[in-house]
Parts: structure tokens; C-alpha cells; sequence
């Protein structure tokens, strides 16, 4: 059960004591399994039901609501905090790992501004399977626990059955946390918070060094980076990377309107309110900086009581962003066509080829899928002659051999990099439109079984590789509430 409660021990500034809503037919949905079994949660299905809906209070647990602000599309919202999650504590997980467990969608808090404080079921799902299927492909998330059903309807287009979907991370300390208390002048807090961070999520910094600010903020870039670079490798868009949906972990968190890309756009967005493409795919990095800039911006005062001398120390940390993330990006793309590293050749070709991909709108995910099985299938070189690549694939074959790499090794390190199923947009949304529908978890586990193993094609995989008839060129996802 609850064993600490770290953050709400902080006191009422940070976090306001207050209960979740108690369902009267909270009913199991989904059930992790094996994510319960890692954070020790052995229960009954009362009981899985009762705790993870509200209805009961999960034995040790202090339900809190987090304060936080948050840079929204850019314009800072002093006031956000969680307006429809309850953070009950923190229990190990059999890794010893510190993990946080936060219901959502279980009632009102004090920072529910207008809202209902509830979730319907479709987000619920919605972020379930796909941060399930995130942390298969092997990116840093929070992950879920449960969907549990709580009997009532919601209004939200329609009405639509409500949903508490229970949510496991490391923690969640946001930059939007920092900037809370930063726009409040608090630096007591901020320094607390930096302390929490680093015990939580940076060991290895001293915490008693004068110099821990910067070398946190150096951190949070690499984290940032090794998380961005996955979401490319993927073809993952999170379509709302607002500075209170950024988290120190460095962890993919909220998952409303992302998406998975199709025909490769480096322009493509799906999230209906991103009129002028911000949180476009290619555009990512460039906003993770930004948000690691709006942090840096709440620590000047703890670094430096001169701001422009704070300042003068902070720039090159940040300026490190791009060098630092076009290496782990060029590394990233070598490995998915095949080659350890990223040398100049290899940057050239991999540049080259996402530049025929976009001229010629083929799929992200199949083109490398089919790049791969053409290094050991002949036949699948006439697939590659529909895809109007075979100039850039002789000149691949070419520098492979030119680089010693064989076949076998370029297939083995390819078939690591290159997931042949995604959570594909028309896939989750003919299941939320099920799920909605008649409250059936046969087609949902159906999927998660085949995304479970992203990286190997089972009997089932081939029924959720198909690409939208439409290319997903008319898709579209909203801040799902
Ligand atoms: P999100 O889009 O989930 O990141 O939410 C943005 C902000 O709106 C957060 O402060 C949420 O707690 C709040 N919020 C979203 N939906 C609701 C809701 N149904 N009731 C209360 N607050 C909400
Ligand atoms: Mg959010």
C-alpha cells in the first residue's frame, strides 16, 4: 500500500489536502497486471475497484492536489494545479524505485476552476493504451494502472460514461510546478523543489553544492533530449507540450490530443486547437528547449543574487540544447537504417531519405519496416521500387559494405529501432468509439497484446499495420476532458 507521501508532506503550499469523489458503481475496466505486481498491489476486484476509483481510501494515502502553473501555446496561466486528480502517495516498486500514484477524473479539488473534476471513459482509455504502448516501444511515461468505471454518465459533446483512470510516474514535478512559485517570488520553494527533483530524479547532483542548479538544468536537457529524440524515432506527436505537461522525470505525460504519424510531414499536427503547428512533430525539440528556458528562467534568483551574472551562466547550458540533441537525433536515425553511428555519410543518407519521404508521402513506420526486410527478402525489392526510392537504396546498400557492416547486423540493429506496429490513430479510435459504445474490453486487449510487443511481428500484428485509408490526412484529436 501507500508506504510515503513525500510530496504532500512538502505542506499546503505545494499540494491541498482533499478527498476524491466516492462512485456508488465504481466497476474494473482495464487492469495492469503487471505493472500491480511491480508496485506490489496485490488485491481483490472489490478491491481494485474500490481504491482506484476513490470510493475508498487506498491505506496510507494523503490525497493532495498539486499546485502548478503553466505556459499554455505560450501564454503563461498563473493558476492551472490539478483540477480533476487526487495523488494518494508513493509506494516501491520492486525496482526500489519511488513511484507516485495519482487518480484522475475522481471529483473536484481546489483548483477545479469551472470544471467537473471527471474524466470520460474514452480519454481514460485512450491514455491507457497508449502510454502502455508507449513504454512497450521503450520511451520514458507515466504509465497506467487502471481504468475503472465509476456508473455514472457526463456530460461532455454528449453524454458519455465517466471513467478514474489511476496514473504511475516517477513523479509529477512539472516545470510548471517551478513556475508557480516562481511567479509568486518564492524562492524558499522553489529550492525545496529543486531538492525533491534532485533526490527524486538526479541523484548524482549534490544537493549541499552551490553549483546544483545548473547541473540540474544541464540534466533536465539531456532528459528532455533522450525523451524527444524517442518520441522521433517513433513517430510520436504529443500535440500539447505546455511547460505543466513537462515533467522533471523526464517522462511523456498527458496524453489528450497526441497522435502517431503517418505520411511523413515534419509539419504534421492532428491536434484541432494547434491552428499555427507549435507542437508540430519536427517542431518538438525547438519546444523542448523552450520549456527547459522557462525553467531555467524560476532558478536565476537561487543561482545568482545578480540577475545578469545568473544569466551570463545560464545561457550556454541552454545553448548546449541544439549540439546535444542534433548528435542523439543523427545517432537515433543512423540506428534506425542499420549503422552504429552517425558520421557524415550516415547523416547525409538518412537526410536524404526523410526528404524522399516527404516528396513521395510514404508511411514513417512501414517504409522502415520494408527498408529492413529488403536487407534480407529479394523479393521485397520490387516494394522498394514502389516506394521511388532505388536510388537511395543502392547508395545505402553502397555504404554499408563501404562501412563493413553486414546484412545480419544492420537487420538486428534495425529490427531494435523500428517498431512494425504503432498504436495507430484510426486503431484507437475505432476502440474508444467501441468502448463508448457498449463498455467491452475484448477489442482493447486484443490490441494492447499485439502493441506489448512492438518489435515483433505475432499471429495478430498484421490486423493493426494498416495505414488509414485517408493516410491520416484528415485526422484529427481535441484536448480530450
Ligand atoms: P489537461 O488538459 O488535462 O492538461 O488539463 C489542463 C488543466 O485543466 C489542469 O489544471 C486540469 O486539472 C484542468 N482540467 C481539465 N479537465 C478538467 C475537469 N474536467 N475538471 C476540472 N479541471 C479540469
Ligand atoms: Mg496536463
Amino acid at each position: 500500500m501507500i508506504t510515503s507521501n513525500q510530496y504532500a508532506d512538502l505542506g499546503d503550499l505545494f499540494s491541498r489536502f482533499t478527498k476524491p469523489e466516492k462512485p456508488k458503481l465504481p466497476q474494473v475496466l482495464l487492469w495492469n497486471n503487471i505493472l500491480a505486481t511491480d508496485l506490489g498491489l496485490d488485491l481483490s476486484d472489490e478491491q481494485k475497484a474500490g481504491y482506484f476509483s476513490g470510493q475508498q481510501l487506498l491505506p496510507g494515502s494523503k490525497p493532495t492536489a498539486m499546485a502548478y502553473s503553466g505556459h499554455q501555446f505560450g501564454h503563461f496561466n498563473p493558476q492551472l494545479g490539478d483540477g480533476r486528480a487526487h495523488l494518494l502517495g508513493e509506494v516501491i516498486d520492486t525496482h526500489k524505485k519511488l513511484q507516485e500514484i495519482q487518480l484522475k477524473g475522481s471529483g473536484r479539488t481546489p483548483f477545479s476552476r469551472n470544471g467537473d473534476g471527471k474524466c470520460g471513459i474514452k480519454p481514460a482509455v485512450r491514455e491507457y493504451i497508449m502510454s502502455e504502448a508507449m513504454y512497450a516501444l521503450g520511451i520514458p511515461t507515466t504509465r497506467c494502472l487502471s481504468v475503472i468505471t465509476t456508473g455514472e454518465s457526463i456530460h461532455r459533446q454528449t453524454q458519455t460514461p465517466a471513467a478514474v483512470v489511476t496514473r504511475i510516474a516517477g513523479s509529477h514535478i512539472r516545470v510548471g510546478t517551478f513556475e508557480y512559485f516562481a511567479a509568486r517570488s518564492m524562492q524558499t520553494e522553489i529550492e525545496t523543489l529543486v531538492d525533491l527533483t534532485i533526490a527524486r530524479h538526479y541523484p548524482k547532483i549534490d544537493k549541499n553544492c552551490q553549483s546544483k542548479y545548473l547541473k540540474l538544468l544541464s540534466q533536465v536537457i539531456d532528459k528532455q533530449i533522450n525523451l524527444i529524440v524517442s518520441w522521433m524515432r517513433v513517430g510520436f506527436i504529443h500535440g500539447v507540450m505546455n511547460t505543466d505537461n513537462t515533467l522533471l522525470s523526464g517522462q511523456t505525460i498527458d496524453y489528450g490530443p497526441c497522435a502517431m504519424l503517418g505520411v511523413y510531414d515534419p509539419a504534421t499536427v492532428y491536434s484541432s486547437i494547434d491552428n499555427n503547428g507549435r507542437y508540430a512533430f519536427g517542431n518538438q525539440a525547438n519546444i523542448a528547449q523552450w520549456n527547459i528556458a522557462r525553467l531555467a528562467e524560476c532558478l536565476l534568483r537561487l543561482i545568482h543574487d545578480d540577475e545578469q551574472q545568473a544569466i551570463d551562466l545560464v545561457i550556454p547550458i541552454l545553448e548546449s540544447f541544439p549540439e546535444k540533441y542534433n548528435h542523439a537525433f543523427n545517432q537515433m536515425m543512423a540506428n534506425k537504417i542499420g549503422f552504429d553511428e552517425g558520421h557524415v555519410e550516415v547523416n547525409k543518407l538518412h537526410q536524404k531519405l526523410l526528404s524522399l519521404m516527404f516528396k513521395h508521402q510514404l508511411d514513417y513506420t512501414q517504409t522502415f519496416v520494408q527498408l529492413q526486410q529488403s536487407l534480407i527478402a529479394a523479393e521485397s525489392h520490387a516494394e522498394i521500387n514502389n516506394l521511388k526510392i532505388i536510388e537511395w537504396h543502392k547508395m545505402w546498400q553502397y555504404t554499408l559494405k563501404e562501412s563493413n557492416i553486414s546484412h545480419e547486423n544492420a537487420y538486428q540493429l534495425m529490427a531494435n529501432n523500428n517498431p512494425v506496429v504503432i498504436p495507430r490513430n484510426h486503431h484507437i479510435e475505432k476502440i474508444l468509439h467501441q468502448v463508448e459504445g457498449d463498455l467491452s474490453t475484448k477489442p482493447m486487449e486484443a490490441f494492447l497484446t499485439v502493441l506489448q510487443t512492438p518489435y515483433v511481428i505475432t499471429k495478430a500484428t498484421p490486423l493493426y499495420q494498416d495505414i488509414a485509408p485517408d493516410g491520416d490526412l484528415n485526422y484529427q484529436t481535441f484536448c480530450g476532458t
